[in-house]
């Protein structure tokens, strides 16, 4: 509680400057932690930790113990936002694509990548992580039958994002062909996101990535997507099957899910820090 209420105040400043500065766009509400930090407390838990915000819509004998798995503190989640924002020696920027593992750059800092079916918010997903990055372009191509590319941005030196094809009865093959040699090659690949959209949830097609993440012995952990639009029924439901799928039937898989809404930033900042401890950027204060 001490340490919400110092980081409040700390926040309330840059925010006010914030305010004073810029227009208010309700799309970038909520983008950076100092605003989070302005919500009162129920709101709070809601953006920053989604899946605890869902708890009081559970039976009581639902084992909750996962929700927690990563429980990073405030301070924690602040410190590893900075990664997020560039500034004149931290540059944060697209850095090329690939439509074959032979054309992929070689990087040697670690990598967290991103796949699931089109549609399911990627694009979306990318570019709320890097709303503080204002000038990084997510390209996106959705023209049926187009070839689909791997997109590498770069996060200063501390790591890389990739974007990976859409999957679906759309690009299959643009699937199969590239990412099964990316998750198979690439060394320096230290965890796979992969995205299953809240009001459908898990669909056949990403059977396709789990097996392969699964044969691979990948480590990989599961994003519900567009939270703001899933009645809270359908979304616990797609919760508490995915948490379950994930306990019984994988290896690879985090125990924890991350669910997000692109539009209104929650879940964003716990997953910029999921991110940043996954990649050896975040040395956690609390463990
Ligand atoms: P991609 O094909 O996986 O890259 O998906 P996009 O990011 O292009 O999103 C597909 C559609 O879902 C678009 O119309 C987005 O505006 C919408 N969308 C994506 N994320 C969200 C979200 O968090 N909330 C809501 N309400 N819509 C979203």
């Amino acid at each position: 509680m001490l340490q919400l209420q110092r980081m409040r105040r700390l926040a309330g400043a840059n925010c006010l400057l914030w305010r004073r500065s810029a227009t208010w766009r309700s799309s970038t509400k909520n983008a950076s932690f100092s605003e989070v930090l302005q919500l009162e407390d129920k709101k709070l838990t809601g953006v920053v930790f989604p899946l605890q915000g869902l708890e009081k819509y559970l039976a009581p004998d639902v084992n909750t113990a996962s929700f927690r798995t990563f429980n990073p503190g405030l301070d924690d989640i602040h410190r590893a936002e900075a990664l997020f924002k560039p500034s004149g020696r931290h540059v944060i920027d697209y850095f090329s694509s690939a439509v074959r593992m032979d054309h992929a750059p070689q990087l040697s800092q670690p990598e967290v990548c991103f796949v699931g079916r089109s549609n399911v918010g990627k694009s979306s997903l990318i570019k709320a992580l890097f709303s503080l990055a204002p000038d990084v372009e997510v390209r996106v191509s959705k023209t049926p039958g187009h070839t689909k590319k791997m997109n590498f941005f770069k996060v200063g030196k501390y790591f890389t994002l990739v974007d990976m094809p859409g999957y679906g009865y759309r690009a299959p093959q643009d699937f199969a062909d590239m990412v099964e040699a990316y998750l198979q090659e690439r060394q320096n690949l230290k965890r796979t996101f992969l995205l299953v959209d809240s009001l459908v949830g898990f669909q056949k097609a990403d059977n396709i990535a789990i097996e392969m993440l699964e044969e691979f012995g990948i480590p990989y952990v599961f994003v519900l997507t567009k939270i703001d639009k899933a009645p809270k029924g359908l979304l616990v439901k797609n919760v508490l099957e995915i948490q379950d799928f994930a306990e019984k039937h994988t290896q690879g898989c985090f125990p924890q899910l991350f669910p997000v809404s692109s539009i209104e930033y929650s879940g964003i900042h716990l997953l910029r820090s999921f991110i940043a401890h996954v990649t050896g950027n975040l040395p956690m204060m609390n463990s």
